[in-house]
């Protein structure tokens, strides 16, 4: 039998520097982390490629460390991993929860955090969390590394700014102050994608960012300083309305949406204060 797979290549380079040189050399390579959305396009016949290079040999895209203040996750770290880390349970709790909402068991055992940020779909739920933290991208070629802000690393709906012979190797996110918290909602509690997600920072200034209600993951600066310069929780909603523009499409109606998105807002509000 002629499986979806057979006519396919895959590089597996057994170190970065080999990964980065074999994306440099030939356009047209699909890097492969955890494949839970890959393996989706594959079945659904709508990926460019046919060639992928195997990213899970990359020892130094394992691993959760703190460096300097931030605290660095490797690109191939799993939500299963991400649940588990003491050090991420300590400083980024919403991460935490975040994790455990993204499909269930069997895709957190594989789906990492980079794989999560390269889709870049608006509704992926870790995103909302980084963006919040004003968290950096590390992405590397064979030419050598940059740190991209978060808040700049998506460009338009499943676009970034990553090249096609960059890879993530890492997030970095630096401390915060205050309470987090994060929320998603979908149509179950498992194996959905979100209607709504939000992440959200109580602290000397407060900081929101939602998923699903634009092309992007995106934060609320005018909501924001109302509510961190003492506005109240009606006026944040309204501003909250004007400054998100959501959609209709299979998953939810653009109403429904704002309805949510402004619930939430007052959700975090009320059980954080
Ligand atoms: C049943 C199911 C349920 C799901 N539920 C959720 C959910 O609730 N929430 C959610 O957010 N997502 C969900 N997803 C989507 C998916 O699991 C996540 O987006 C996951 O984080 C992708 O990671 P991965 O390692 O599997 O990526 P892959 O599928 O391997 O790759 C995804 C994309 O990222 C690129 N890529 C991967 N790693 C790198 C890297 N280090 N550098 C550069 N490019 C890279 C790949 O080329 C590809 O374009 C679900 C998927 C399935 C199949």
């Amino acid at each position: 039998m002629k499986t979806a797979i057979s006519p396919l290549a895959l590089l597996q380079p057994r170190s970065l520097a080999d990964a980065l040189r074999m994306l440099r050399d030939e356009d047209s390579l699909i890097p492969l982390a955890g494949c839970t959305d890959l393996y989706v396009s594959l079945n659904f016949g709508t990926l460019p490629g046919r060639r992928f290079l195997d990213l899970s040999r990359l020892v130094d895209l394992r691993g959760i460390r703190p460096r300097g203040e931030c605290l660095s996750i490797g690109a191939l770290t799993t939500f299963t991993e991400i649940r588990r880390s003491p050090i991420v349970r300590a400083r980024l709790p919403m991460l935490v929860e975040a994790a455990a909402q993204i499909g269930a068991a069997q895709v957190q055992n594989r789906a990492t955090i980079g794989g999560n940020i390269a889709n870049a779909s608006p509704a992926g739920d870790s995103l909302p969390v980084l963006a919040v933290v004003d968290a950096n991208v590390v992405l590397r070629s064979a030419d050598g590394e940059r740190r991209v802000p978060f808040a700049r690393f998506f460009t338009g709906y499943r676009q970034s700014l990553r090249r096609r012979d960059e890879l993530i190797v890492a997030v970095e996110v630096p401390p915060i102050a205050g309470t987090q918290w994060f929320r998603k909602v979908g149509t179950r509690a498992a194996q959905s994608i979100a209607k709504v997600v939000m992440a959200a920072v109580r602290g000397p200034r407060v900081r929101v960012a939602f998923g699903s209600v634009a092309p992007t993951v995106v934060r609320v600066p005018n909501t924001e300083e109302l509510l961190s310069s003492g506005g109240s929780l009606a006026d944040a909603q309204q501003m909250l309305n004007a400054e998100i523009a959501p959609i209709d499409d299979l998953r939810s109606t653009a109403a429904y949406r704002l309805r949510v998105a402004s619930n939430l807002l007052a959700a975090f509000w009320n059980e954080t204060s």
